[in-house]
């Protein structure tokens, strides 16, 4: 029989390729790559994910299109099976249990998740006796400095933080309790760790008034340490840290290098994790990227979830101006925030320095803020910055030139005008960013590269032979580098 001779990796591979092919290049990354196909009995796959939240969110975002592709490989009678990484305890040991995905078309089994059976946390961590801890000196008074404006209410949500953001308040709901210690955030500068950091610890502040909360950057915390090591109280260091419940320590591959202090967080950190209390670290990178940084440590970092930031998309970065705006209790122009939004997409530190200056900028001068002013203050701002010039915003400099919506260009309309903005719009693209023309279809219209190449021929061409043609493109390109 056929599917006697395939292998677990031969079938979960096709399956893969099918996944791929569905959805975006990121999700797949952080899904589906660490996947592992670990048996095939009869027409029973078994894979293996790394966590319990992994096989949730597996379950909740794809088990639609997991079916569809068991059923393509193993036929109707095809089964998935998940075995969750299960110990916090780094030899990975496996607790399969079955989740069984069911390839017939029977409408009952909506949510083809069994009961839990097992509870990933080690329950059996219980709260032992801190030998350390003075009597009478149980109540820590830590100051937590926390920001009250860094709140999950302050944190617009998005494609790019969904994941983070999630996972950040499942942690602060119970933290210690998840499978989400340590959690780690990483990211490129500015894209919201900070903030999404101090909103966990809020939050928890929130739920749990009594939970001592600490949030502090990783130098502080190297400062502090290497204080300690001065004044001979090494040890008041470290129970210090072991009597906190929600450890917040912000961009760790500050620790890069520093070996004694790496070695006193790995046994704070191991304390905290033994007592079920929860730690949250941020990073600039991911574990596996990270440099200088003990093997031991390292693994520790991998044993909860680590969960990117990304640059938000256009909506995103409209919805944080606006908040951002209401909570100043500013008013600005639509057509402003969007231009701001168009034009900033490094990240969002960046969007809010623009924003403010534009503020600054028309109450100094007492001058109403209007996309004239915004544009300025953006040049120069951008300038400054270096800001590369991005296929959005291309796109939005032509659609307000010829007064057709961005939507429009994209559409599948081939109306003489629009055709020509998309072909211009590909054209200054490819000219303009140093995207691929496969990722220049993909923003237009979700063409081929193909037929970005003959947009680009075709308006090289137009150029050449039409005199007015000729005319809008220098304008436009005049306005794109503006
Ligand atoms: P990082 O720590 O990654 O460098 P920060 O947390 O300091 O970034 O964020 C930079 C700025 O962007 C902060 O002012 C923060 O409030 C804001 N910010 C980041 N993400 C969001 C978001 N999702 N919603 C609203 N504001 C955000
Ligand atoms: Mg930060």
């Amino acid at each position: 029989m056929k599917v006697m001779n395939k292998t677990a990796t031969g079938v979960w591979n096709n399956c893969l390729q099918v996944i791929k092919d569905n959805i975006n290049q990121q999700s797949y990354k952080t899904w589906f790559e660490p996947i592992e196909a670990i048996k095939l009995e009869k027409n029973v796959l078994t894979i293996q994910v790394p966590s319990q939240f992994f096989y949730e969110w597996l379950e909740e975002h794809y088990i639609h299109l997991l079916k569809k592709v068991i059923k393509s490989e193993l036929g109707n009678a095809g089964r998935l099976e998940y075995s969750i990484v299960m110990d916090n305890n780094s030899q990975a040991n496996q607790q399969p249990y079955s989740i069984k995905v069911p390839t017939s078309n029977k409408s009952d089994v909506k949510n083809p998740s069994v009961a839990m059976p097992v509870n990933i946390n080690n329950d059996n961590t219980k709260e032992i006796p801190n030998p350390f801890v003075v009597p009478g000196l149980k109540k820590l008074n830590v100051q937590s400095q926390l920001v009250d404006s860094y709140s999950f209410e302050n944190f617009v949500e998005g494609d790019c933080n969904r994941l983070a953001r999630s996972a950040g308040y499942a942690v602060a709901s119970k933290p210690g309790k998840t499978s989400f210690n340590p959690l780690l955030i990483y990211s490129e500068v500015g894209l919201g760790k900070t903030h999404l950091a101090h909103a966990i610890g809020l939050q928890v502040k929130n739920n749990y008034p009594d939970k001592t909360v600490l949030y502090l950057s990783t130098e502080q915390f190297t400062q502090q340490f290497i204080d300690a090591v001065k004044n001979n109280n090494h040890n008041d260091f470290v129970h210090f840290y072991q009597m906190i419940d929600v450890l917040i320590l912000d961009d760790i591959q500050f620790l890069a290098g520093k070996e004694k202090t790496q070695d006193v967080f790995f046994h704070i950190f191991n304390h905290l994790h033994q007592n079920g209390k929860q730690i949250i670290i941020t990073s600039d990178k991911p574990p596996v990227e990270m440099k200088n940084m003990e093997p031991r440590l390292l693994s520790r970092f991998k044993w909860g979830l680590a969960a990117d930031l990304q640059i938000p998309d256009l909506e995103t970065r409209i919805a944080i101006l606006q908040k951002r705006l209401y909570n100043d209790g500013i008013e600005m122009p639509d057509d402003v925030i969007e231009h701001i939004a168009y034009s900033i997409n490094s990240n969002i530190r960046e969007l809010e320095g623009a924003l403010i200056s534009i503020v600054a900028q028309s109450s100094l001068n007492k001058r109403e803020v209007t996309l004239e002013l915004a544009r300025q203050m953006i040049d120069k701002y951008v300038k400054s910055n270096k800001k590369e010039i991005s296929i959005d915003y291309i796109q939005k400099v032509i659609s307000d030139y010829f007064d057709i919506p961005v939507d429009k260009i994209n559409s599948k309309t081939r109306k003489r005008e629009v055709v020509q903005a998309r072909q211009l719009s590909m054209y200054f693209s490819k000219r303009f960013t140093k995207s691929s023309l496969s990722t220049i279809g993909l923003h237009c219209g979700n063409k081929d590269h193909a037929t970005v190449l003959h947009a680009c021929r075709t308006v090289t061409n137009l150029r050449e032979t039409d005199k007015q043609f000729k005319e809008y493109m220098d304008d436009l390109e005049k306005k794109i580098k503006s």
